[in-house]
């Protein structure tokens, strides 16, 4: 059951992490199940389906982008995404500034890293952040707030090899945080963990995790 899921995990999570639970490809009605289990933030990867369930559900509801943002789609989640993990170019964060503007607001925005050991998965590497947030550019993006990293590790079993991915992150967060956020509270997130290795992500410092099918079911 969904609601005994998000119960469960309202137990036995430490209090620093945050659950998000990814409800891609679910119907409305499973939402609202978690919802009605107190559940109140919901990730999505589709720009569509994310609007889609915005629309119909309750507006207390917090919507994280998890997946590959396109810049062209980002005018129909501005009016209302409360986090954007998967920030992974320039000219995104460059376009969600914009969008933030014309709704005058500051969205919040994770920094994604390619952390796994895999061609597919979007990301930044470490220089290409160093020489982001060096960028005249980016001082001039008042409308955006980058609150903290996110990433994803392979796709294995070898829990050594996750564990040296989720230890990676935790760096380059110490590090950026260390060097650029100093004097920023809000730069505190690393958001990492999924269904099948939340829990070596917490022993690595995660604050924020992307459960789907633990709660949802298989997709
Ligand atoms: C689908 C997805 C998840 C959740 O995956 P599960 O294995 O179902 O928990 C987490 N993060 C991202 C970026 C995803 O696309």
């Amino acid at each position: 059951m969904i609601k005994d899921k998000i119960t469960e995990f309202q137990t036995v999570l430490p209090k620093h992490v945050t659950l998000v639970a990814v409800s891609k490809t679910k119907p409305v009605e499973d939402l609202i199940e978690a919802y009605d289990a107190g559940q109140r933030i919901f990730g999505e990867n589709k720009v569509q389906e994310m609007t889609a369930k915005y629309e119909v559900l309750p507006k207390d509801i917090q919507w994280h982008l998890i997946g590959h943002l396109q810049t062209n789609k980002v005018k129909y989640i501005a009016p209302f995404v409360s986090l954007i993990h998967s920030i992974d170019s320039e000219k995104l964060l460059i376009e969600v500034n914009k969008e933030a503007k014309k709704n005058n607001r500051v969205i919040p925005c994770l920094l994604q890293f390619h952390i796994a050991n895999e061609e597919t998965k979007f990301g930044f590497n470490f220089d290409e952040v160093k020489e982001l947030l060096e960028s005249e550019t980016f001082f001039t993006l008042q409308n955006i707030s980058i609150v903290g990293i996110m990433g994803m590790a392979s796709f294995t079993q070898d829990q050594t090899q996750i564990r040296e991915e989720f230890q990676t992150l935790h760096d380059y967060f110490q590090v950026l945080k260390s060097h650029y956020f100093k004097f920023n509270p809000d730069f505190k997130e690393i958001s990492m963990g999924m269904s099948g290795d939340y829990e070596l992500a917490i022993e690595c410092g995660s604050t924020m995790i992307r459960v789907g099918s633990t709660i949802f079911g298989n997709r």
